[in-house]
């Protein structure tokens, strides 16, 4: 490995191509375009093999060479590796012969998939130098660098819409990160922040740190694979905001064909957006390759982005691996969050609901075939968006501590009382 670069090339454009060294840079100074982190593949072919993968801790840095930093990860290094869970009676609900949850609702530190983007984000900054780490978020990023800059010793401002869920907010607050409610939409935050990142000399982990932090989602893609027994999914169902979870799951699938760790068989991504926030789901179903911004009213807070950063290339991967999007609304998402509760115990965030929901439509319409096999990206937690279902899932019971009123009370339940 070497020191200088690990086993990266360079920051590249995704538009024009121009490479840039491996600095805090997120635009090419030509076009505008992203710029995007290549690696030396040959190199990193020579060391990323399936038994030296196997034989590391079960974290996403057990891909280290496919992450886009130069020394050891210094934060979030237990991030990763969570269950990919076989859910067979959630399958039988949406229709469908085969289907599994990849469960990052259990992510460590903060419950989301945003941990592993942080993770990334901030050993990245390290290495670079900052001793300030930021971003603009729609909750769980905030979430994630106030947890892991406090574990890292780094000092973080978080920057979010001010009319976020109360769970969100107290989950920054309470790791000592200053936290500043923006009056306005996600889309007004990241501009001020573009604005703040340009004059004060900070890592912003989504704006000028974003090349390194987006690469983190790879490691979503990478153990999906390893976890279905090294293959790919036919079809992955991913939640979009930006789009970039959406793309990086796909470049994972690639890289890993690629390096010869899987065989290259066919995959089609597909993107979920909440009916509120659609503009990617729209454009994709209208069969455009451009999307229109909007201004978001979802109780999918952490997916209400009007104008998404990588919604052309998402648009384009859909496209290219003959995958689909669709959007839900506010009741579809609540539905979507309680099947997969009822079905499988596992208790998601809106993101889920409208991950769940998309699915049900996909696999109804035949878009997802009913005798094929998917993959759901279920990517944060519920107990951090209470405000979202509560009044709608009933209410507990109350009686007397009497055995009396407890027989009354459940007298018509169809389940026994004794076990046969
Ligand atoms: C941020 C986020 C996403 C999607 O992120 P992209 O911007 O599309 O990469 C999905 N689910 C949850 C819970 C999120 O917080
Ligand atoms: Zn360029």
């Amino acid at each position: 490995m070497d020191s200088k670069t690990g086993f990266m090339h360079a920051l590249k454009c995704r538009e024009c191509g121009r490479e840039y060294p491996l600095t805090a840079n997120h635009v090419c100074e030509y076009d505008f375009g992203p710029l995007e982190v290549v690696y030396d593949y040959d190199r990193i072919k020579r060391t990323l093999t399936h038994a030296a993968i196997e034989s590391r801790p079960k974290s996403m840095w057990r891909y280290r060479e496919l992450l886009p930093i130069t020394g050891e990860p210094t934060v979030g290094r237990q991030v990763g590796f969570t269950p990919l869970v076989k859910a067979d009676r959630l399958a039988a609900r949406l229709g469908i012969r085969e289907l599994w949850v990849k469960n990052d609702t259990v992510n460590y530190p903060t419950l989301s998939f945003k941990d592993r983007v942080v993770s990334v984000a901030l050993s990245r900054s390290k290495e670079l130098g900052f001793k300030v780490v930021a971003c603009a978020s729609t909750g769980n990023l905030a979430n994630s660098v106030a947890a892991n800059a406090a574990s890292a010793g780094l000092q973080a401002y978080v920057f979010i819409p001010s009319d976020l869920e109360q769970g969100k907010v107290l989950n920054s607050l309470i790791y000592g990160a200053r936290v500043v409610g923006i009056k306005g939409h996600y889309d007004e935050v990241n501009r001020l922040c573009a604005e703040i990142a340009g004059k004060f000399g900070w890592a912003f982990v989504n704006v000028n740190m974003r090349p390194y932090y987006a690469e983190g989602s790879k490691s979503l893609g990478y153990e999906i694979a390893e976890q279905l027994g090294w293959r790919i999914p036919q079809h992955t169902v991913v939640p979009m905001a930006s789009g970039s979870l959406l793309t990086k799951v796909h470049k994972a699938y690639q890289e890993l064909a690629k390096l010869g760790l899987v065989k290259a068989t066919p995959h089609r991504m597909h993107g979920a957006q909440a009916t509120g926030c659609s503009p990617i789901s729209t454009a994709q179903k209208a069969g455009l390759d451009f999307f229109k911004p909007v201004k978001p009213n979802t109780i999918a807070k952490s997916l209400a982005i009007g104008t998404p950063a990588d919604g052309f290339y998402a648009l384009r991967v859909m496209s290219e691996t003959g995958g689909a999007a669709d959007d839900v609304t506010d009741d579809e998402i609540r539905e979507g969050i309680r099947l997969l509760a009822e079905c499988e115990g596992i208790f998601a965030e809106t993101a889920g609901g409208v991950t769940v929901g998309v699915a049900k439509k996909l696999i109804a319409s035949g878009r997802i075939p009913a005798d094929e096999s998917a993959v759901l990206c279920i990517t944060g937690h519920g107990l951090k968006t209470l405000d979202a279902v509560a009044g709608h899932v009933g209410r507990a019971a109350e009686i007397k501590p009497s055995l009396r009123e407890f027989e009354a009370l459940t007298a018509h339940d169809d389940h026994p009382l004794v076990n046969a």
